[in-house]
């Protein structure tokens, strides 16, 4: 009676519970906070020095020059790569090693990695050292049971995905890292629940809008002219105008939550006036009031028809409105992405999902960016998904926390469709 060669695969990772769980506390304890940047190099190292024990080349690249780097605060990425013993195509993990800052109303401390309740408590637990430690943890089952294996596999640890990506995935996407035909499949184990496949996300445009108004006394606004007047306006205008045309628009994209199905605006802040004191302020009328907007865009808008609504909606007040006079200014941008779900990447993993949990997976888009648009747009490699064992309800919160069982079947899934990606089977 022969083994079926799934159930090895399965067995040599549940053999591997402990050192899942160690692994993870391990990447917990480098508090990488961002910003600044802290501990990058130390964790960077550490996943390297792992994986070049197990016959990876080990390469760590910084980020020379981005946003945040510094000699204090280097922004060191890892990529490690294992070339099998026949030619195929390359499977890429990649996981960012950055994590937001604890806050507070936590009960454990951030950086401990308690294990309690079948669960590791920390920051960064959940998005995403846990998806990291399962990725390491199924490619090292896979190489150690498949001598014969094709192909090629590569875990990267990567920085700044916090804060836009550039001293990580996007600057080695400018460089080559993320394109074929180095690279064919990508999966990126952020937080988006054991079952589901996630195979895009939303856009983002982020501007400032300011308004302009004329100084004068308080006492006498009406020699003035107020830039908050003005800013009040252009709310209006999107409270009538611009918020029902918004949730008019739905999208194919199967985004989670579903209120997110829609195009959404964000008022980010406003500050209109003079900058508040301490004691008693001066009397002006305000010259300038000004807005930061975050509108997230489908896959069905252009960021070209997204910025010509804004403006069509301001140049609408500057008609109708006495005194209105504006500026605005672009903040950010990122274009939906969106991978075909019949694609190789994201059929062999629905169906690694199927094997190893027992139900259907669910496919989804996530509300808020990630890598997978420096993969995409910079690397032009389209077949690239994110799927890994957190919670995305807890991202970014207090007390993060990763259910060991879903490392578990998360590292489950990722060798088995791994193996059927560079098998050729998927
Ligand atoms: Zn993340």
């Amino acid at each position: 009676m022969s083994i079926d060669p799934t159930d090895h695969l399965f067995e040599a990772i549940d053999e591997r519970r402990d050192e899942l769980v160690q692994l993870t506390r391990a990447l917990i304890r480098f508090p990488t906070v961002n910003p600044p940047g802290e501990a990058y190099r130390p964790c960077a190292e550490f996943i390297g020095e792992r994986l070049r024990a197990r016959g990876f080349a080990v390469d760590y690249v910084r980020a020379a020059g981005t946003p945040g780097d510094n000699d204090r605060y280097p922004r060191i990425n890892v990529i490690a790569r294992h070339v099998g013993a026949a030619p195929g195509p390359c499977v890429h993990f990649n996981s960012h090693i950055d994590v937001v800052q604890s806050g507070s109303g936590w009960t454990v401390d951030p950086f401990a990695a308690v294990v309690k309740d079948g669960r590791v408590y920390g920051r960064g637990a959940c998005d995403m050292k846990g998806g990291l430690a399962a990725s390491i943890i199924a490619v090292e089952a896979l190489l150690d049971l498949g001598k014969k294996l094709p192909g090629t596999l590569e875990i990267s640890g990567t920085v700044d995905e916090e804060s836009g990506g550039y001293g990580g995935v996007h600057y080695l996407a400018e460089r080559g890292w993320f394109s074929p035909p180095r690279v064919d499949h990508v999966i990126i184990p952020e937080p988006l629940n054991v079952d589901r496949v996630c195979i895009g996300h939303r856009g983002v445009w982020w501007a400032e809008i300011e308004t302009h108004g004329r100084m004068a006394h308080g006492s006498m606004p009406f020699l003035g002219d107020c830039a908050v007047r003005h800013m009040q306006a252009v709310v209006d205008r999107f409270e009538r105008d611009l918020y029902p045309k918004l949730a008019m628009r739905r999208t194919d994209m199967p985004v989670v939550p579903s209120g997110a199905r829609h195009s959404t605006l964000n008022i980010n802040s406003i500050h209109g006036g003079q900058p508040e004191t301490q004691g008693y302020p001066a009397p002006v009328v305000a010259d300038s009031c000004r807005m930061v907007i975050d509108r997230r865009l489908l896959i069905e808008e252009s960021i070209e028809s997204v910025k010509g609504e804004m403006r069509e909606l301001l140049e609408r007040l500057v008609a109708d409105r006495a005194g209105f006079r504006y500026t605005i200014r672009d903040i950010f941008e990122v274009r939906p992405t969106m991978a075909d779900r019949n694609g190789p990447v994201a059929r062999s993993t629905a169906a690694a999902i199927r094997r190893v949990i027992g139900r259907d997976p669910e496919f989804i888009c996530s509300p808020g960016t990630y890598d997978q648009k420096h993969i995409d747009r910079v690397g032009k490699l389209r077949d690239c998904i994110a799927y890994g064992p957190g919670i995305l309800d807890l991202v970014h919160q207090p007390d993060e926390y990763v259910v060991i069982d879903d490392m578990i079947n998360s590292a489950k899934v990722m060798a088995l469709a791994a193996r059927s990606l560079l098998c050729g089977t998927a």
